[in-house]
């Protein structure tokens, strides 16, 4: 694959600015994982860099972890200078994928802001979209396999409900910005990959 020139030209370069979306335990960071991959972009989880602190005990991860372990989000200003920051780091310039942010209106706005001092914008927003009922059995298997302090099953049911009423609106304004490509995501993960990429326009990397 070639590399698109630094330039905006008429020959449109695949999408590179992405979010990805959906309901803990809908499988973003997988997919995130792989989509980052096959697009050569890095995929960058707010969940995993406020995890990376908690284990190497940052202040971040100390004040994180006081929020994560109850299934709260952390304060937006804290996420938002975190995320500035990434995004300035040189591998995000040719575009990234987000997976855990923005979660609320205020961090659209945050990402918007940051965006725009960049000199960039959004390409597309995925949206993974599963079964209620089987998102809180994935993450109860995945706590007893990973060992995550959140995926205890009240904590679960609080991020859904967090979920459900700061994140599932996010949807709406990206949605009006014509960005919103939904998934299924209860295909098979190989298939849900398939069916991201080519949400985005991307030849299936299999
Ligand atoms: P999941 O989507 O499976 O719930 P994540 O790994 O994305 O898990 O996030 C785990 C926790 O990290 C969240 O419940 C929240 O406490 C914190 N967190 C991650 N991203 C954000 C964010 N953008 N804003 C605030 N808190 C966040």
């Amino acid at each position: 694959m070639t590399t698109p020139a630094q330039t905006p030209s008429a020959d449109a370069p695949a999408a590179r600015r992405l979010l990805i979306v959906g309901p803990p335990g809908a499988g973003k960071g997988t997919q995130a994982t792989r989509i980052a991959e096959a697009l050569a972009i890095p995929a960058i989880s707010t969940g995993d860099i406020f995890r990376a602190n908690v284990s190497q005990q940052t202040e971040l991860g100390v004040l994180a972890k006081s929020y994560m372990d109850k299934g709260e989000y952390v304060p937006d200003s804290v996420t938002n200078d975190m995320v500035r920051s990434r995004l300035a780091e040189d591998d995000a310039t040719g575009g990234f994928l987000l997976d855990g942010y923005p979660r609320t209106l205020d961090q659209v706005d945050a990402l918007d802001a940051v965006l725009a001092d960049l000199g960039a914008s959004l390409d597309a927003v995925l949206l993974l979209e599963v079964d209620s009922d089987a998102v809180v059995q994935r993450l109860v298997a995945r706590g007893a396999e990973q060992g995550r302090s959140d995926d205890t099953e009240e904590t679960i049911r609080r991020r859904l409900e967090v979920y459900a009423e700061q994140t599932a609106p996010l949807v709406d304004v990206y949605e009006k910005r014509g960005l919103v490509r939904r998934v299924d995501g209860m295909a098979s993960i190989d298939d849900v990959t398939a069916a991201l990429l080519a949400a985005l326009g991307a030849p299936d990397a299999r």
